[in-house]
């Protein structure tokens, strides 16, 4: 059952333009950026934070994570927080969001041809976070934004209902952590997806206008720079 659910997640989101869609070249040039920062076996970072300021975060270890292609070295702090759905289904067990974690990492690698799953951290409505790529490794999440941010994605699609509060107070708590532990600045900007890359509809507009009461945000677009 769980696998022809899957299989029809992964239809719908091969077929409309989902929350990340757009990243497919912009992912693939990310990737293949600052190579000589190439280290795999540097994958886990969970261990150069301070554990006691952060909430449970389920390692990679945990959810069973393939090893990454490749990853890039991230300079930290960083400024911004760059907030995600994932616009597939929600999870509110840990098994059920192990599970989820998984098929979104086999979505972003083996279809999106990424390095790795997309995003810093996910969030289910199980109220715990998700170790994505973590506090040091560059995101495939927002152009621009995936070498200065960190990319917190809650899993499930927002777009007509919010996500629970267990999942609203994980978000809250990997930024203090992030905080605590010099990754995040902490007059950092915090903004939606839709507001770093045109188009989008990412996190969702029930999530987009929850968001704008939340500390930090900042309005306008925030698209990159031209150069
Ligand atoms: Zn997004």
């Amino acid at each position: 059952m769980w696998k022809e659910s899957l299989l029809v997640v992964l239809s719908l989101v091969a077929f409309k333009e989902i929350c990340d869609g757009v990243h497919i070249i912009e992912g693939l040039q990310n990737d293949h950026v600052h190579n000589h920062w190439k280290n795999i076996d540097e994958g886990g970072s969970m261990n150069s934070v301070d554990a006691k300021a952060c909430p449970t975060i389920v390692t990679r270890a945990d959810w069973k994570a393939r090893t990454p292609r490749d990853r890039y070295n991230m300079t930290t702090p960083v400024p911004f927080v760059v907030l995600h759905h994932t616009d597939m289904a929600e999870c509110f067990t840990y098994d059920d969001c192990c599970k989820m974690m998984r098929y979104i990492q086999d979505f972003h690698m083996d279809f999106r041809e990424w390095d790795d799953i997309a995003y810093s951290f996910l969030v289910g409505e199980d109220g715990l976070v998700y170790e994505g790529r973590g506090w040091d490794t560059v995101g495939s999440h927002a152009p621009w934004y995936n070498f200065r941010s960190l990319g917190v994605s809650i899993m499930g699609n927002f777009t007509t209902k919010l996500p629970n509060q267990r999942a609203v107070d994980a978000v809250s708590s990997i930024i203090n952590c992030a905080i605590t532990n010099k990754k995040l600045d902490p007059d950092y900007v915090l903004i939606g997806h839709r507001q770093a890359t045109p188009n989008r509809t990412c996190p969702g507009e029930a999530l987009y206008k929850e968001i704008q009461t939340w500390p930090h945000w900042k309005p306008g677009d925030h698209f990159p720079p031209k150069h």
